[in-house]
């Protein structure tokens, strides 16, 4: 006899806290939370998922994109295909000397695609957060004839697109009949709500939300905001340093030979050069009156881009 499963996908952010604390409370059958390691969260998101485990008593299974195999092709592609296109050998020896993996998903994706994602080409959070959780915990219970309820923490009051989202509905059935549905039982509530309910069970927030972060998610994100930037250069300059490191380890595997965390916003390979994760906190150091990029929010927080998944993974 098939069953149901309710999986909560838990990102250590204020909404999905307050998701696996409103499941808690209503104790669906077979609760299971889930939290996608990016690989590229600051330690206080990863200290807070292992806090909620503590206080909640439920296990949250952490789950990982692994990117070694298409790593592999892509350096067999290289060396097999490039020179055919015109590619010259020292780049060719260039991006095949990158093209191996580090472990780090986050990493071993833009390594992948030779590029960092994008507002524009935000791959970002299928591959590393919705893709893993599916194929790693949803997939199997399909597959063995489960239903499985995907609960998401997503408010419909934080972008027009979420806003016209529904509570529930089904995403798919496979040929075993076992279906699949999505579920956003805090789709009306605000962010107050959220928070309050973290005070009614007397669970905290991610602190870093008291550290300039607007979103939790990854360090940083590439859709946050200038003032979320200079926050985090100022607080967390070790996460920049990271980002530095990874776009020499981007480039390298890129066939341009160039690579930047914040991507160009035409295919401009100037940009591609120069505008390098420290030029750009150089420039959320200024005002207004510097010269603009508009890719990185400068407004309030209503306004900011954000994680063009529909799924909320990234909070
Ligand atoms: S959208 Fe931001 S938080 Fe989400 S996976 Fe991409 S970089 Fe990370």
């Amino acid at each position: 006899m098939s069953s149901e499963h309710n999986v909560i996908s838990v990102s250590g952010g204020k909404d999905s806290t307050a998701l696996l604390l409103l499941a808690i409370e209503r104790q669906p059958d077979n609760l299971q939370a889930v939290f996608a390691d990016t690989g590229n969260e600051h330690q206080q998101t990863y200290d807070y998922v292992f806090y909620l485990e503590q206080e909640t008593g439920i296990p949250i299974r952490w789950v990982r994109a692994d990117f070694a195999a298409r790593i592999a092709h892509k350096r067999e592609y290289v060396l097999t295909k490039w020179a055919e296109k015109g590619v010259a050998q020292k780049d060719i020896d260039r991006a095949a000397a990158a093209l191996i993996p580090t472990g780090n998903p986050f990493l071993d994706l833009c390594i992948w695609k030779g590029r960092f994602p994008s507002t524009k080409a935000a791959f970002c959070s299928e591959e590393l957060k919705r893709n893993p959780i599916i194929n790693q915990v949803q997939k199997p219970l399909l597959e063995a004839g489960d239903d499985v309820i995907s609960w998401q923490g997503i408010r419909a009051d934080e972008s027009l697109r979420r806003s016209f989202l529904v509570e529930s509905e089904i995403k798919s059935v496979e040929k075993n009949g076992a279906e699949l549905w999505n579920y956003r039982p805090i789709l009306k509530w605000t962010a107050e709500d959220a928070f309050a309910m973290h005070r009614k069970h007397g669970i905290k927030h991610n602190p870093l939300y008291e550290q300039g972060m607007g979103r939790v998610g990854c360090m940083p994100c590439i859709n946050c905001r200038k003032d979320e930037l200079l926050e985090i250069s100022k607080r967390f300059p070790e996460a920049i340093d990271r980002i530095a490191d990874w776009e020499h380890a981007v480039k390298a595997a890129s066939k341009r030979g160039m690579s930047t965390f914040f991507a160009a916003p035409s295919n401009d390979n100037k940009w591609s050069a120069k505008q390098t994760i420290r030029v750009i906190v150089e420039w959320a150091k200024t005002s207004r009156g510097g010269k603009q990029y508009d890719f990185i929010r400068i407004g309030d927080e209503a306004d900011a881009p954000m994680c063009s998944s529909i799924y909320g993974l990234c909070e």
